[in-house]
C-alpha cells in the first residue's frame, strides 16, 4: 500500500514533517530486462517535509530485488538495488520536473512508480559477468 501525505489535516496539527517506510509490489512489467523481474516488492524509506508554500519535497531511499537470467550468460542471476528518490509536490500542479496533487492530498503513487523506473539497471549480470571487464580470466 502506498500512502498519501495529508498536508491539510498535518499542516493544521502543526506537523511539517515525518517518515514514511512502505512496501510496493511494482508491476514486473516495469522491468524491461528480458527474463527479469522482482524477487520482492521494493521497499521505501521516505522522510518528507511540507514548507511554508504547502510544497511537500519527500526524499530517501528505494531497494528492490531483481531475479531472473543474466543478461549476458543467462545464468540465474539476482541482484539488490539501492537508489536515493527525491521528490518535490506543489499544490498547483507539477512543471514536468515536479509532481503536482490536490485537495490538500499528497498522492505518492507516480513518484513511488517512477523511482523504481528510474532505479532500474539497463540490464541484470551474475556475479561473475559482473566483474569489470579486464579483471576477467
Ligand atoms: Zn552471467
Amino acid at each position: 500500500m502506498i500512502p498519501k501525505i495529508d498536508v491539510r489535516r498535518l499542516v493544521a496539527g502543526k506537523t511539517y514533517e515525518g517518515e514514511l517506510s512502505f512496501e510496493y509490489e511494482a508491476d514486473d512489467g516495469l522491468v524491461d530486462i528480458p527474463y527479469v523481474r522482482f524477487a520482492a516488492p521494493a521497499e521505501f524509506r521516505l522522510r518528507y517535509e511540507i514548507f511554508e508554500d504547502n510544497t511537500v519535497e519527500a526524499k530517501g531511499r528505494v531497494t528492490f530485488v531483481l531475479e531472473g537470467s543474466c543478461s549476458r550468460c543467462l545464468s540465474e542471476a539476482r541482484q539488490t538495488i539501492e537508489e536515493d528518490v527525491c521528490g518535490i509536490f506543489e499544490p498547483n500542479g507539477g512543471d514536468g520536473e515536479t509532481y503536482g496533487y490536490s485537495c490538500g492530498v499528497v498522492d505518492l503513487s507516480e513518484f513511488v512508480r517512477d523511482s523504481v523506473l528510474f532505479a532500474l539497471p539497463p540490464k541484470l549480470l551474475c556475479r561473475e559477468c559482473s566483474i569489470p571487464d579486464g579483471e576477467q580470466e
